[in-house]
């Protein structure tokens, strides 16, 4: 007895320095993959020729092609022409490149394309700790701070896929630029670079003595990642500036649970490692801004699928893809 072979769909997590490819089917299952460099200063051309090399190689170890294949990319694109409008990290910035017509035409399938914080959320919803609940935001916490919010069940993209972009919620009016042109957003105190800068200041003003020991007193060796070891450890300024930037996160939070009423709130990116250090005052922040009602029942979580909701992310995208290609909310 033979039974027929679920269709599989392609998931890319495009990165600056990293991409990652894997094929994955509708339940979530990823039956290959595969870690590339970007080598994004070779240029477009060249990134694209290796993704597809990347995905027909999949293809091949897997025995079937897949059905639809879904990029997630580290900036805004067009749905309607599938290209990319502006990714202001990789070298070019890729400015109209036509990124679905390319891999279409190379690999045989459709190709959708959307922000890889978005994938990631819908990633997380389709996949992760999001299954069973209707109305999910989630912040990614990285070198910027990007999101994503699914309401009823559908990943809400607005009329220019940018909808979600809830790293640039204010949260400190007249704060520091923020690299959006805007002030005070919360990437410009929760985001990597931000809490490392938080991290050298302590160190170098002798506020905290155990990051201080932990870095060696090498400033160059402050990250988020020691600021949350010297607090476990109980530095006081260190629990003191992730206390801070914890509860600015749940002023963001509040206002979203405002809005929305999410059953489910979910930290991913490298910063979400900080896990209770972020999520306790957060959820002080929640109770003291949420009075209208009570937010008890949100659920606040780091993200189930950890460094690969980005991929899975771009299987649900491919799942998805259809709907989003004409700019609708999927
Ligand atoms: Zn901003």
């Amino acid at each position: 007895m033979t039974t027929k072979a679920k269709p599989l769909f392609a998931g890319i997590d495009l990165g600056g320095t990293n991409f990652v490819a894997a094929l994955g089917d509708a339940d979530g299952l990823l039956v290959a993959e595969e870690k590339q460099a970007t080598a994004a200063h070779e240029g477009p051309a060249a990134v694209l020729d290796r993704i597809a090399g990347t995905i027909e190689r999949l293809a091949a170890a897997a025995g079937r092609a897949p059905s639809a294949v879904g990029l997630g990319v580290p900036g805004l694109v067009d749905f309607a022409s599938g290209e990319t409008r502006f990714l202001p990290n990789l070298p070019t910035q890729w400015r109209g490149v036509p990124v679905a017509g390319v891999l279409s035409a190379r690999l045989g399938c459709p190709v959708h394309l959307l922000n890889d914080a978005r994938a990631a959320t819908l990633g997380e919803s389709m996949f992760g700790h999001g299954r069973g609940d209707r109305t999910m935001v989630l912040f990614t916490l990285g070198t910027g701070v990007g999101g994503g919010v699914v309401v009823e069940g559908r990943l809400r993209l607005g009329p220019l896929g940018a909808a979600g972009e809830i790293g640039h919620i204010c949260v400190q009016p007249g704060g520091l630029l923020c690299g959006c042109g805007s002030r005070g957003c919360l990437e410009t105190v929760v985001s990597g670079p931000a809490l490392t800068a938080e991290g050298v200041r302590l160190v170098l003003s002798g506020n905290a003595p155990l990051l201080h020991e932990i870095c060696g007193g090498d400033i160059a060796r402050v990250s988020p990642e020691k600021l949350g070891e010297a607090a476990r450890a109980g530095d006081p300024g260190a629990r003191a500036v992730l206390d801070r930037a914890g509860g600015l996160l749940g002023m963001a939070a509040a206002d979203l649970v405002l809005a929305l009423h999410p059953d489910l709130i979910v930290l991913g990116g490298g910063v979400a490692s900080l896990d209770e250090l972020l999520i306790e005052p957060m959820r002080r922040a929640l109770t003291a801004h949420v009075r209208m009602f009570s937010a008890d029942g949100v659920r606040i979580a780091r993200s189930q699928l950890g460094e690969r909701a980005g991929v899975y992310g771009g299987v649900a995208v491919a799942m998805r893809g259809g709907l989003m290609h004409k700019g609708r909310d999927s």
